[in-house]
């Protein structure tokens, strides 16, 4: 074995030390780096590539379901802010201020945006008249900046790229129908696009965002038995309509104040999505989002020469997977031996590997070997372009598939404190319990066990009972987990 493929394969396994292995694989696959201030990451073309098919799909699902995009700017004046009270107090501790600019202290602190709630709704009060004006519905793709204390790379970052729709409505109905339509949107795409499997409800008082009516959200479930909040939808009632003064004339001709909501999702899915389905031997990508889905290594002949004997049946693959509308890659790097590329696209989770050499040409067949599963088959060369959507997809199915076991599997429900404790100081996952609503007794769950509310579930009937700490009445059974 060579150095360089040693040092290739060196990283942590996920029993030892899960959030190690996690920084290997983002490090090591090329995914991230990290930028000079803390917390703010540099995104590779390696993982951009891969942000990218996420955020053409969302975007496309956003556009869909009627939204139009726009851009907001990232200076928000300090009065801005100041205006919707609980919001300002939630944000204000994770916000950065600019105070100096063109070498002269402002006259205003500008905040750097750590949500635009505040720039949308400024700017949608000069905007919305007349009930003819409703609904509105805006989204926009950023960056925001958030000044965290302990960060990790794409799950939680000073700087990171997201989507925000922010949308204005005649009505309460209608407002809470958009909540809830955006929340399916994230839930879909999470399930079809990264394979990644969730769970989706509401979320309690002290989980919910600051200033919103009500906040609902997807999480989903990573290897080490942590939840991951992966998107969230909020209805944020009419307060930001009252504290940025977006009135219109109603169709009674009364002065009104719409219903508002806001959902975002961002760069924290694709930390969602490495967790979900990596191995110890480093990323596996659903094809949907991979940026090469399949990669062509040649395989040089004992004797002779790879140019002449193998590269032009390689290159003519090549072409005919493009042409088939596959994203496949040749890896024709003379300074590398088959076993170290095996390796290296085997770490940056390429869905299918092709092996092409001179035994295999005189077959007319190739060697195919999924990541997945590893599994090993030849294919005819002739057909092996037309199945390999096919493959692909299946591949895609798999995935979820396993996650969703891995989802249920970890889904325990409980009806003692002694078990929740017991599951928490064990495997955790989600933990199905009652809970009597009241944030002092989750504040005590969590000083515990670690475990908060992640959500109260919308796809199971609200079964009363008694809440798992406390023993009070439970109007209906929440999730509970260690959240990232
Ligand atoms: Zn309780």
């Amino acid at each position: 074995m060579s150095d360089e493929k040693r040092s290739l394969k060196e990283i942590t396994p996920r029993s030892q030390d899960y959030s190690q292995w996690y920084l290997d694989v983002v490090l090591k696959a090329d995914l991230a780096d990290y930028g000079p201030v803390k917390g703010c990451m540099v995104i590779k073309p390696y993982g951009y590539a891969i942000w990218e098919h996420m955020q053409a799909d969302m975007d496309r699902r956003i556009k869909e379901t009627g939204h139009v995009n726009a851009y907001f700017p990232l200076l928000i004046p300090k009065s801005f802010l100041e205006k919707e009270k609980a919001h300002v107090q939630g944000f204000s501790p994770e916000c950065a201020w600019v105070t100096v600019g063109g070498g002269e202290e402002l006259p205003e602190p500008l905040a750097i945006r750590p949500t635009s709630e505040a720039m949308i709704c400024s700017m949608y009060a000069k905007w919305v008249g007349s009930w003819r004006d409703l609904p509105v519905l805006i989204n926009q793709w950023a960056n925001v900046v958030r000044w965290e204390k302990v960060t990790r790379p794409f799950l939680r970052t000073t700087e990171f790229l997201w989507q925000e729709g922010h949308t204005l409505h005649e009505t309460e109905a209608e407002a809470e129908e958009e909540t809830l339509k955006m929340l399916q949107v994230y839930r879909s795409f999470s399930e079809q696009i990264l394979a990644m499997p969730v769970v989706h409800g509401r979320k309690s008082e002290s989980e919910k965002f600051a200033g919103a009516l009500r906040t609902y959200a997807i999480e989903a479930l990573m290897g080490d038995g942590r939840a991951l909040q992966a998107g969230t939808s909020h209805n944020l009632g009419q307060h930001f309509s009252e504290a940025y003064g977006i009135e219109y004339l109603g169709r009674d001709q009364s002065r009104q104040k719409p219903w508002s909501t806001s959902w975002g999702s961002s760069t924290r899915l694709l930390g969602g999505m490495i967790m979900t389905h990596g191995d110890d031997s480093g990323l596996i990508l659903p094809p949907r989002v991979a940026p090469y889905q399949v990669v062509i290594v040649p395989i040089p002949p004992r004797k002779g020469d790879v140019k002449e004997a193998v590269l032009p049946k390689c290159r003519e693959m090549l072409e005919a997977l493009r042409g088939a509308g596959v994203r496949a890659h040749l890896d024709d790097r003379d300074t590398q031996l088959p076993g170290w590329k095996y390796a290296d696209w085997e770490m940056r989770g390429v869905p299918i590997r092709m092996e092409i050499g001179p035994k295999d040409i005189e077959k007319d067949q190739c060697v195919l070997v999924r990541r997945d599963t590893r599994e090993k088959t030849f294919a005819p060369l002739p057909s092996v372009t037309g199945r390999m959507h096919e493959l692909l997809a299946r591949i895609q199915d798999a995935l979820l598939e396993r996650a969703r076991r891995f989802l249920a599997e970890n889904t325990t429900p409980v009806t003692t404190w002694d078990q929740f404790k017991q599951v928490m100081a064990t495997r955790r996952g989600f933990l199905i319990a009652g809970w009597c609503r009241d944030v002092a007794c989750e504040a005590q769950i969590k000083d515990e066990t670690r475990a908060t509310t992640r959500i109260m579930p919308l796809d199971r009937e609200a079964e009363a009972g008694a809440c798992i700490r406390c023993g009070k009445p439970s109007p209906g059974e929440v999730l509970f987990a260690q959240a990232y």
